[in-house]
């Protein structure tokens, strides 16, 4: 039971900090959907093959992520990884 509380307290945390960043930002990016063709990891440019779903949607684009690491990183900042 205490390590449940521990994660949950972890969980909380990350998402207190992650709210400070761009509370707006963070909560559309943090949507999810299928990727629908390969693309590359905004993050780190990496190879990501269609039908993954370790994705963000930003702006109604899906990006896929090769982490969950990468996919925080955009979701804290996603303006830092796209260019236009
Ligand atoms: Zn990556």
């Amino acid at each position: 039971m205490k390590k449940i509380m521990y994660m949950l307290g972890v969980v909380l945390l990350l998402s207190i900090s992650a709210t400070k960043a761009n509370d707006k930002v963070v909560s559309e990016t943090l949507q999810t959907d299928t990727l629908k063709k390969d693309d590359s990891d905004p993050v780190c440019k990496m190879k990501v093959k269609a039908g993954n779903t370790r994705t963000a949607v930003y702006e109604k684009t899906i990006y896929g992520f090769c982490s969950e690491s990468c996919r925080k990183k955009f979701a804290i900042e996603p303006k830092k990884y796209i260019k236009k």
